[in-house]
């Protein structure tokens, strides 16, 4: 190309709407929006804020973060190769830039996402700092605005992506109790883990003209059901029809709407404030916190003993060494015990509860009250099955909106009955049907995450066979995390991996090795706390014995936990969920 051509080609533009050919500095002038069709294009952070926030005012909040690849993830290419490749063309830190600013004189802290960061993904940094975002918004007591842009999580960084979605929901709930506002805007496209946690789970939810919304995307949906999806699937006009999102705003009008949204809830603050005041956290009584609650998770034994680092059992058993693409197969056996099995064979008197209250009851999801060695708890889990038949009619154990929504009904009764939680887990992701995300997937799964960072009863889960993505983080934030042996638990199925990264289903081994879901390798990094070792005949070779194991190892974790106050439990649960920091595995230093 000659440096005549190339000059052209920065001066000049191609919709790609209605492919007109346009002048740059006009279609930036009109905000990026095509004057002919009004294709909204995608715009990087930095643009974004511009756009949105009082000029002059923007304060941003610092990106620097240790260098973090913290499961020396490996494709192709190696990860730290992906990020340097992504901050050289960006110009970005990480997929996110956060700030505090003023938008229309009021003040807000903002995280603006930035899907041209390696496609906006969620991993350990980007949490961190949506995190800290929203901590500056509790501090300041002001609002907190998002701007998302995503594919979903970064595989690239295994489960602790995936625990991202908890630690930035948890944060998002502080701003709820505190009465402060949280306001997300969609942007083309929001998908995966970030649609199903802070996306959706603030007070109000905008879509921009042009965005697209979903948990499960179109031509993962279009795979595994092989249709042709409706017109308009998952368009923000979509999302309005189906009441998953407040209004549908132009790009021109969307400052506007904000500062209006802003005003209006003020107003409404300052209306209140002959009530008693929300009490607030001084940003130095919660470093005192801190540390008293180190001082609390340093404790040998009791509800919060720390994380054993090691591979090794509950019972301090050595485990064997298997490639994790045959654990992936035999957490996947068909004759592995399910849910429905551990009720009657760990658990007694199960009195099975149905349904979500507003027209459903799903048969992936089982729940109810039952006895564990006398004492009664709430247990709700995946149910696959063990024939066609069987896995047929439990939609393989990949719950339903309906689904998430009864596990939410079941998890609350608990928590007024006084009942613990017990939530057995396995389920191949959740479901990538075209009602599913009609329904609103992703905002059930994100409502059940945060709800689980706030729930004031002690909660237990287990992994039992397959954890997948956050169909199954929407029963595992809890206080204590078990995982039976041969067990896997992950932020994408290896073979979804393989398809994107390498790109072939076939390497679904290599990915299965690459992205650490085993139980040995969980414990390690802290997303698990403690193995649940099987019989050498692994679980469904000697089912019994398995179930002996998982109620002696249930008794173990729940005991003491049935004696920690429950404010105390939601704060050293916050904390367990806080502390999938941004290098190698669990932060123990903390990370503010
Ligand atoms: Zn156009």
């Amino acid at each position: 190309m000659t440096a005549v051509a190339r000059r052209e080609e920065q001066l000049w533009s191609r919709c790609a709407g209605c492919a007109s050919l346009l002048y740059r500095k006009r279609l930036r002038r009109n905000l990026d929006v095509c004057p002919e069709c009004g294709e909204h294009a995608r715009l990087g952070a930095p643009e974004r804020l511009r756009q949105l926030v009082d000029p002059g005012s923007l304060r941003p909040l610092s990106d620097l973060l240790p260098e973090a690849d913290p499961i020396d993830f490996v494709d192709v290419l190696p990860y730290p190769h992906r990020l340097t490749a992504a901050r050289a063309s960006t110009g970005l830190a990480e997929a996110v830039v956060c700030a505090t600013a003023t938008i229309g004189g009021h003040p807000v802290a903002l995280a603006v996402m930035d899907f041209r960061f390696l496609g906006g993904s969620l991993g350990c940094a980007v949490g961190e700092l949506i995190t800290r975002t929203a901590e500056r918004a509790l501090d300041d007591r002001i609002p907190l605005v998002l701007v998302t842009a995503s594919g979903g999580a970064r595989m690239q960084e295994g489960a602790l992506s995936l625990m991202q979605m908890a630690t930035v929901s948890q944060a998002i709930a502080a701003l709820r109790e505190a009465g402060l506002l949280t306001v997300s805007v969609l942007t083309d496209p929001t998908y995966g883990g970030v649609a199903a946690s802070f996306a959706t789970n603030t007070d109000l939810v905008l879509a921009e003209s042009g965005a697209r919304m979903g948990f499960a995307g179109p031509r993962v949906i279009r795979q595994v059901t092989g249709r042709a999806l409706p017109e308009g699937f998952q368009t923000a006009d979509f999302l309005l029809r189906h009441g998953q999102v407040d209004m549908v705003v132009q790009r021109r009008s969307l400052r506007g709407r904000l500062v209006a949204l802003l005003a209006a809830t003020r107003a409404g603050r300052a209306a209140r404030a002959g009530h008693p005041p929300v009490p607030r956290q001084e940003p130095a009584s919660r470093r005192e916190r801190l540390a008293d609650d180190d001082a609390l998770l340093a404790r040998p034994a009791g509800p919060a003993a720390a994380v054993a680092p090691s591979p090794t059992s509950g019972a301090g058993q050595t485990l064997a060494v298997r490639d994790a693409w045959d654990t992936v197969r035999m957490a996947r056996h068909p004759a592995r015990p399910t849910t429905l099995d551990y009720l009657d064979s760990v658990f007694d008197g199960f009195v099975e509860l149905h349904g979500d209250r507003l027209g459903g009851d799903c048969p992936a999801i089982v729940g109810g009250v039952a006895r564990l060695a006398g004492r009664h708890v709430m247990v709700i889990g995946h149910q696959k099955g063990h024939t066609t038949a069987e896995l047929v009619a439990r939609n393989f154990g990949m719950a339903s909106p309906a689904g998430h929504r009864k596990a939410l009904r079941l998890m609350r009764l608990a928590a007024r009955l006084g009942l613990p939680v017990v939530t057995l887990v396995d389920t191949p992701g959740a479901d990538p049907g075209v009602s599913a995300e009609e329904q609103g997937q992703a905002a059930a799964i994100a409502e059940n995450i945060l709800t689980l960072t706030v729930l004031p009863t002690p909660v237990l889960a287990v992994i039992t066979g397959e954890g997948g993505s956050g169909g199954a983080l929407a029963l595992a934030v809890a206080d204590r995390v078990l995982m039976l042996e041969n067990a896997v638990y992950s932020v994408i199925s290896p073979e979804g991996c393989a398809a994107i990264l390498w790109p072939d289903r076939s390497a679904a081994p290599q990915a299965a090795r690459a992205l650490r879901l085993t139980a040995p390798d969980l414990c390690r990094l802290g997303v698990v706390d403690e193995v649940v070792p099987e019989p050498s005949a692994a679980a469904h070779g000697d089912p019994a014995e398995t179930a002996h194991r998982l109620r002696a190892a249930l008794l173990a974790n729940l005991l003491p936990l049935l004696d920690v106050p429950p404010a105390m439990l939601v704060r050293l649960r916050r904390q367990r969920f806080r502390r999938f920091g941004t290098t190698r595995g669990v932060n123990r230093a903390g990370v503010r």
